[in-house]
């Protein structure tokens, strides 16, 4: 597939990284998935992992030239903005091709009330005036909120960590979440208004479609810029063909 001689490095976390990685291990290809460590048990993908950050560019950069890889493919989260930054920076150092997966973001439909904001800081101004906020924005940067005064319902995988506002419900789950779950999660606890950051993608998508349905608004944390100069794909079948047309 490639025809540098080597593996290729997939930077994962997300659900189209563990899909590349089956894929290059279905064909054949040599694969190691680099986890950044934040989940207690995170779902592994096929192929070899390692977990655990590089050290920053520098370290990345360092790894690559001390393992035999011959494309990295960046598929971390499309809020993971310091290890899409790190790895633009390393593969140019390392003198080793990189792509950047990243899946679409969420588009509005008829009847939705977005918000969008640009930080997790403007999400909590925009929710000041709300008293029950569903908070699905992950459990790290909860700080942001820590000041509402309002009633929070927190969805996270593994707990989240103080500081947290001061009346909170902690919601522990993993996606993908049915229309069902989310439905019944924004009666249940009378949500008001929905966080989350624009994550695309379909597994977490059902309560844009239960707020839409209920009538409850929704504020949008926009996407941190991609660095430019690097080639970027939407899909997992756009990445498996880019390493494909890697020259030698
Ligand atoms: P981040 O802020 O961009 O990264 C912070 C540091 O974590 C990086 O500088 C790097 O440490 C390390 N790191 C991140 N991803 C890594 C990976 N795949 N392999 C090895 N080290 C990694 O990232 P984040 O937002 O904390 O996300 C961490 C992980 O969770 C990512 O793998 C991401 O795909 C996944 N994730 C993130 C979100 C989100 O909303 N941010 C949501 C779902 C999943 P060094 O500098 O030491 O290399």
């Amino acid at each position: 597939m490639v025809s540098r001689p080597g593996r290729v490095l997939v930077l994962g976390g997300t659900g189209e990284a563990r899909r590349l990685a089956e894929a290059l291990v279905a064909e054949g290809v040599e694969v190691t998935s680099s986890l950044a460590g934040r989940v207690a048990d995170p779902v592994l993908p096929a192929g070899e992992v390692r977990i655990g950050g590089f050290g920053g560019a520098e370290g990345l950069a360092a790894w690559l030239a001390a393992h035999p890889v011959a494309a990295v493919v960046d598929a971390t989260h499309p809020f993971a903005a310091t290890m899409t930054a790190s790895a633009a920076v390393a593969a140019e150092v390392a003198g080793v091709p990189l792509l950047r997966l990243q899946r679409p973001g969420w588009t509005a439909q008829p009847g939705d009330d977005w918000r969008w904001v640009d930080s997790l800081e403007d999400a909590a101004a925009a929710v000041a005036g709300f008293d029950r906020v569903f908070l699905t924005t992950g459990r790290r940067g909860l700080a942001a909120f820590a000041g509402l005064a309002a009633h929070c319902i927190v969805r996270s995988v593994d707990p989240p960590e103080p500081p947290l506002p001061a009346r909170t419900t902690v919601v522990l789950e993993r996606g993908p979440f049915s229309l069902d779950d989310e439905r019944a999660l924004l009666r249940e606890h009378a949500v008001q208004v929905v966080v989350t950051k624009d994550s695309g993608g379909h597994m977490t998508e059902a309560k844009l479609v239960a707020a839409r349905e209920l009538g409850v608004p929704v504020v949008l944390v926009r996407r941190p810029p991609l660095p430019p100069g690097v080639p970027t794909v939407a899909t997992v079948d756009e990445a498996l063909a880019w390493l494909r047309g890697q020259p030698g």
